[in-house]
């Protein structure tokens, strides 16, 4: 597989480490994933993904891995679409737009200073979400297609 991205093995070694993880080869390979694919993937998706490689993976571990993910500021649970909860390592803070259609979650980059917290006062904010819903790019493209042709 060749990967243009330049996140190593050992740069997600040293981060999990940093953040007082202990990096086991399905953590560091759940992280790989999760970085590789910014799609906003399941547990399902995870496993589904991963568990070729590692035969020993199970279900439970990646869904526990991401809750210690999750406690550990590395990934965010992100709202639930069709029942299942999705995950986003966290970047820079950035919006989502949720698509009614085909249930895909995309990033929004935010230009404005929604996420300056500082209005918010003695409250201790730990995780912001905004999200955006209705008919994506795509569904209006396809949408406006079958429009013409009906
Ligand atoms: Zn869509
Ligand atoms: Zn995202």
């Amino acid at each position: 597989m060749s990967e243009t991205g330049a996140i190593s093995i050992d740069k997600i070694r040293g981060f999990l480490e940093s953040k007082g993880v202990k990096p086991s080869f399905q953590r560091l390979k759940i992280l790989e994933y999760l970085l590789k694919h910014r799609n906003h993937p399941s547990v399902d998706t995870i496993f589904q993904a991963l568990g070729d490689d590692i035969p020993t993976l199970s279900k439970t571990t990646v869904y526990n891995t991401l809750s210690l993910f999750t406690q550990k500021g590395i990934v965010a649970s992100l709202t639930v679409v069709n029942n299942e909860l999705r995950y986003d390592v966290l970047k820079d803070p950035h919006a989502h737009f949720q698509c009614a259609i085909c249930s895909r979650l995309y990033d929004i980059p935010l230009k404005n200073d929604l996420f300056q917290t500082d209005f918010i006062e003695d409250h201790q904010v730990e995780d912001i979400q905004v999200t955006f819903k209705g008919v994506c790019k795509n569904c209006l493209k396809s949408r406006n297609v079958l429009d013409k042709t009906s």
